[in-house]
């Protein structure tokens, strides 16, 4: 048996994921985790609750994902997202799978999951060093020491990067793993923000700010009219603009990003076509006949939002509803239908749910996640570049790839 001490850089989902199977595979590993809580970005995600991953197929995961998908189909079917909840039942946390196949603890914590991590790894002896790593010093193509803010460490035969991405940098993320990488001669791809809210001009944004809109059209088009988005979901108006899960999947789409490049234009109502809203519209007005517009819309469209839409209408708010003519009713349907937003930017990288970009998967086998340049160099999780759509996706990807980065460093024992 050859020796076979290994490193993991960075104690978040993907690095506690490679830990763990190490160990379920006769390897105690060393963590390099600077915060002293581990997993702090996993215990936030899904709102707290943790969509931990997605209860599909391997073919439709792979659909699923933006970039790089191909990159992630032998290790997604190495561990798929059933083998990946069979892992977590098995640590002792129960899941749930909702809507869209979304998988949540059955206690909605997401603080389960990093806890059934943690102690599996304690119980076990896993090595936990407070420790940021720095740097690596290399001899021909193999690192042989790491360098951390503490000290110096050369008893390391192998080192597994997961030191995440760029966005939310106060749970750890704050980008080392790129400079590690390249150090040792990786390629990093152009870092962006994904999965990231849009700010908008339409000073309505922050009028409605708190309003969210389930089953809502949602599409993008560019300054070449071209739909480069197209999807029904939930959206929510912020002071800056636009968030919410359908708007956070659109965003994905919407690369290179420039002010008023995109346009997102929100179906109100997506089951009710023009016609049938036009008589929805006749028969309110006549309803409410006496009423100023402001209050005929009131069993239509929730209170948040009336006052901006009329506005976006052109249509005087005084106005009761018996003296709107035809043409402001055509314009009203119109609106609905077509709820134009300009898109000024994404959010900071820090505010994104992920990093697009990351580590050029050329350069990585996608069998083992070994780097093609450094011989005994891993990696695993968002530091690697693929990303993908909400709904536990993400989460999936950086267990896959440290399910896959583990088992290929055990097989060297
Ligand atoms: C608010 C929010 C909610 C989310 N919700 C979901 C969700 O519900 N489902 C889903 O699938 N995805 C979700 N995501 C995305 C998901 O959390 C990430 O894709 C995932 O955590 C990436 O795992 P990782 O191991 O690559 O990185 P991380 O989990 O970010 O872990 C990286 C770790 O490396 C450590 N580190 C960094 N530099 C060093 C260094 N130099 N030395 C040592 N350690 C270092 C960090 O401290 C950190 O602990 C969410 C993201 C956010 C921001």
């Amino acid at each position: 048996m050859t020796n076979n001490n290994v490193a993991i850089i960075g104690g978040g989902a993907s690095g506690l994921f490679s830990a763990c199977r190490l160990i379920q595979m006769g390897i105690i590993p060393t963590i390099f985790e600077p915060n002293q809580l581990l997993g702090m970005k996993l215990g936030i995600t899904g709102k707290g609750r943790c969509n931990v991953t997605n209860n599909c197929s391997v073919s439709e995961f792979m659909e699923n994902i933006v970039s790089n998908p191909k990159f992630m189909f032998s290790s997604l079917n190495k561990l798929t997202p059933q083998q990946t909840m069979e892992f977590f039942e098995q640590l002792g946390v129960p899941l749930k799978t909702e809507r869209g196949r979304r998988v949540f603890p059955v206690s909605d914590k997401a603080t389960d999951i990093v806890l059934a991590m943690k102690n599996f790894l304690v119980k076990h002896g896993c090595v936990i060093k407070n420790e940021r790593v720095k740097s690596f010093d290399s001899k021909e193509d193999t690192i042989i020491r790491i360098n951390t803010d503490k000290g110096s460490y050369s008893s390391f035969d192998n080192i597994i990067i997961c030191t995440g991405g760029l966005s939310y940098p106060k749970t750890g993320s704050t980008g080392d793993g790129y400079a590690l990488a390249k150090s040792v001669g990786h390629t990093i791809t152009d870092l962006s923000p994904s999965l990231i809210p849009l700010e908008c001009y339409e000073e309505s944004c922050r009028i409605m700010m708190g309003l969210a809109l389930k089953n809502t059209g949602v599409k993008v088009f560019n300054n070449e009219q071209k739909m480069v988005y197209n999807d029904f979901g939930e959206v929510l108006f912020t002071h800056f603009g636009l968030s919410g899960p359908t708007i956070l999947s659109a965003s994905t789409h919407m690369h290179p990003m420039e002010p008023k490049k995109y346009t997102v234009s929100l179906d109100l109502k997506p089951a009710l076509n023009e016609e049938t809203l036009d008589k929805r519209l006749l028969s309110d007005f006549s309803k409410f006949s006496n009423k100023s517009i402001n209050n005929a819309l009131g069993e239509l469209l929730p209170n948040k939002l009336i006052s901006p839409f009329i506005d976006f209408c052109q249509i005087d708010k005084t106005k009761k509803a018996n003296s709107i003519t035809s043409s402001e009713r055509k314009a009203l349907v119109k609106g609905l239908k077509n709820y134009k937003f300009t898109v000024k930017g994404f959010r900071p990288i820090s505010e994104a749910m992920v990093t697009r970009g990351g580590v050029k998967v050329s350069e990585i086998n996608p069998v083992t996640m070994k780097s093609k340049i450094c011989n005994n160099l891993y990696f695993a999780g968002e530091v690697i570049d693929v990303d993908a759509y909400t709904g536990g996706y993400s989460l999936q990807i950086a267990f896959s790839t440290a399910n896959a980065a583990a088992t290929a460093i055990s097989e060297l024992s």
